[in-house]
């Protein structure tokens, strides 16, 4: 009888580390029931569909702005299990997701609205917390978007059916073309808020252009022309109140940056 209690102990011990992890910077605590590889590689393989489906622009003053500025949150971010890549595709929307494993893809619609790198780089920074805080992981972990791969057609692609590459895309927004996009929720909005200032910080962007540019963006959507990402991240007085909260924490990150470049080259 001892012996099974301790076997149920470590049973349940080992359940709850792997179901349980917590969030870099905010600390808090998720279900997550898969791995961070499992993600990688669902990442990979939705990217690869991504890739099918959509055009890169031929932008280059937008390609070289984006590597630019992807490249110093990657540094920052300091995921060593991460493969950055960063296009911008042809796409009027104003749009931008990052896979777990690390493909970030923005539409080219969205430069309209970014007037310099630092704006950019809050952007991507959101993104890129929602990519390394498992937002998606944690939505699968809950069965969030079981409903959208059980609809999905089970055909075998890589191993992985289209059904669980479809869940992933979706699990991080990626998901546009598939005419499925899920907002977050609250929680996972408002963290990834506060780790793009941190990542942007760090990565030597001034924080204060993440509140003027997701204000201006707020307001911007009042005249229904930010379409669906807004509808997917909607930006409330409130949003931008928790944002300014978190600013001195965030300014200090940025003092500290060892690359300080203020709002970066501007995109006018
Ligand atoms: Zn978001």
């Amino acid at each position: 009888m001892r012996n099974f209690l301790n076997m149920l102990i470590v049973a349940v011990s080992a359940f709850l580390i792997v179901g349980c992890e917590s969030v870099p910077f905010t600390g808090r605590s998720q279900l997550m029931l898969t791995s961070q590889s499992e993600e990688a590689q669902l990442g990979e393989q939705a990217w690869k569909e991504v890739l099918s489906q959509n055009r890169v622009s031929g932008n280059s003053t937008y390609n070289i702005a984006l590597k630019r500025v992807g490249a110093n949150l990657a540094k920052a971010a300091n995921k060593s299990d991460y493969k950055w890549e960063f296009l911008v595709f042809e796409n009027t929307e104003p749009n931008a997701f990052c896979l777990p494993g690390g493909k970030v893809g923005v539409y080219s619609g969205l430069f309209q609205y970014t007037a310099n790198d630092a704006e950019l780089s809050s952007v991507v920074g959101h993104e890129i917390g929602h990519a390394i805080a498992r937002h998606g992981g944690e939505r699968m972990s809950h069965g969030t978007i079981q409903e959208v791969g059980a609809q999905a057609v089970a055909t075998t692609l890589n191993g992985k059916s289209a059904g669980t590459i479809q869940a992933a895309m979706v699990a991080y927004s990626a998901g546009t073309n598939l005419g499925v996009m899920l907002p977050y929720s609250r929680t996972h909005e408002y963290e990834a808020d506060k780790l793009g200032l941190v990542y942007m910080a760090k990565a030597g962007y001034n924080p204060n252009a993440a509140i003027t540019f997701w204000q201006k963006f707020g307001q911007l959507s009042q005249t229904g022309t930010v379409g669906e990402f807004f509808s997917t991240h909607p930006m409330s007085e409130k949003r931008i109140g928790e944002m300014k909260a978190y600013l001195p924490t965030a300014l200090d990150m940025y003092n500290t940056a060892p690359n300080k470049k203020n709002l970066g080259e501007s995109l006018k």
